[in-house]
């Protein structure tokens, strides 16, 4: 009742005529174009993918030079592949010739957003308030297909979202009782909380739990150890990593309900996520377009990974084409048998962040490091790496010495949830090198480091 109500009354009139934004007529578009066959999706790409381009040629001299030099000329494509002509864009590029790469006629007008990066290298970009409406329309679609639909009574398993007490936190609490959603702090999660925890989220009743994998799966994991279940939830969306199959075994059996994956970033928001078929995630391509390449910038063939080049369709104030956001990924060689057109990606790649545990009984997330990072964009990349029950090092390659307070800083904000027994070690590196298999291992727990006697 209040799903229905919200969704088609209360959410378009805030996002209408409270924001200004155009949300409510996005998500329309978005559920349509979901069913639109693969040639007709293509067509719709092609046409975004060409308006982009023009706009690119027209307004944005950084582009212009690099695609010049790369003996590129202003001109249409005829099909969406052809853009594997123009060369990939990495975030060093883009730094270094920032203001160059904000649209003329959006200088001054986009929002500015800080990732910690995923793969460890901090980035700032730009972005403007219509996208932003794009990529929540976009998100509200694949969070529908795991049962979390805009409206839908979701507990989330979160880092961010609340601020505590006094007016912004008032605020908050009234923003979010208004989408019927509650967050519950991933990152505070210890073997002390961990049962309140289950308790307070069962007797919110969500009908969808939201959440890292880490999180879910440790909430997952003492559930079936204490013999909890929890009732009427429909679906558990979880992201920013891989999920391997035991571990959604678990999640389906503690929570008793299917999971889904979802594949999103800083950058772009949501990309890929499943549906209820799970036959792998399906790729936005109404929204942007997510290519797979070499190391020669040519697309790979379904069935092999390469790393991922991500032209996000309606950013307009700091146009990213074939952007390598660092991770890699592998295209499913069938199509899905739920009828949507979107094309499927069998899995992520490139991504491992480890939960680091600490002596005290703590379980804090990969994803903790990625946000506690963001407050220091200059570090060009990082890795923590926990060396002994209770040392974290951290590999940081940084523009120029760090400073006192900077370190004390950060020892702060890491003891703050891993424990004041925590010990914070931080040490300058010239790089950080990747595994064998090409992964960058943003977080590695002593376990995994070393096996414990
Ligand atoms: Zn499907």
């Amino acid at each position: 009742m209040y799903e229905a109500l919200f969704r088609h009354a209360l959410f378009p009139a805030y996002e209408t005529v409270v924001k200004r934004r155009g949300t409510a007529s996005h998500v329309a578009e978005y559920e349509r174009s979901q069913w639109l066959d693969r040639a007709q999706l293509e067509a719709v790409q092609l046409r975004k993918l060409n308006e982009l381009l023009a706009h690119c040629w027209a307004e944005v001299p950084f582009l212009q030079r690099h695609w010049r030099a790369h003996g590129l000329q202003p001109g249409t494509l005829s099909h969406a592949s052809e853009l594997s002509r123009y060369p990939l864009l990495t975030k060093a590029m883009i730094t270094a010739n920032y203001d160059e790469a904000i649209a003329t006629s959006w200088r001054g007008r986009t929002l500015t957003k800080t990732t910690g990066g995923s793969t460890g290298e901090p980035f700032r970009f730009e972005y403007t308030m219509d996208v932003y409406a794009r990529r929540t329309a976009v998100m509200w679609r694949g969070y529908g297909w795991g049962g979390a639909s805009l409206g839908t009574r979701t507990g989330y398993l979160w880092g961010t979202g609340m601020r505590k007490g006094g007016w912004g936190g008032f605020k908050d609490r009234l923003y979010h009782g208004a989408f019927n959603r509650r967050f519950f702090d991933a990152f505070s999660l210890s073997d002390g909380n961990i049962d309140p925890v289950i308790e307070e989220l069962t007797a919110y009743r969500p009908q969808a739990v939201v959440g890292y994998v880490a999180p879910v799966v440790l909430v997952a994991r003492r559930m079936l150890a204490t013999g909890r279940r929890m009732q009427g939830v429909r679906g558990v969306l979880t992201g920013a990593e891989a999920l391997y199959e035991p571990e959604r075994r678990d999640i389906e059996q503690a929570f008793g309900c299917p999971a889904f994956n979802t594949y999103g970033s800083r950058e772009v928001m949501l990309m890929a996520s499943e549906c209820s078929h799970h036959s792998g995630l399906h790729v936005n391509a109404d929204h942007l377009v997510l290519e797979t390449v070499g190391h020669d910038g040519r697309p790979v063939p379904a069935g092999a990974s390469g790393d991922v080049a991500i032209t996000d369709l309606h950013n307009f104030g700091m146009p990213m084409v074939r952007y390598l956001n660092g991770d890699r990924a592998t295209y499913a060689t069938q199509a899905c048998a739920c009828g949507r057109g979107l094309p499927l990606l069998a899995s992520v790649d490139g991504r491992v962040l480890d939960s680091i545990e600490t002596p005290d009984g703590r379980h804090v997330p990969g994803e903790f490091f990625v946000y506690a990072m963001l407050d220091w964009p200059d570090v060009r990349q990082w890795q923590v790496v926990q060396t002994e029950r209770d040392c974290v090092q951290f590999r940081l390659v940084v523009p120029e010495p760090w400073t006192a307070q900077r370190r004390e800083a950060l020892t702060a904000k890491v003891r703050d949830k891993a424990g004041p027994a925590m010990r914070v070690e931080i040490v300058e590196v010239d790089e950080i090198p990747t595994t064998a298999s090409g992964k960058r291992r943003l977080t590695i727990a002593l376990a995994a480091a070393a096996p414990r006697a």
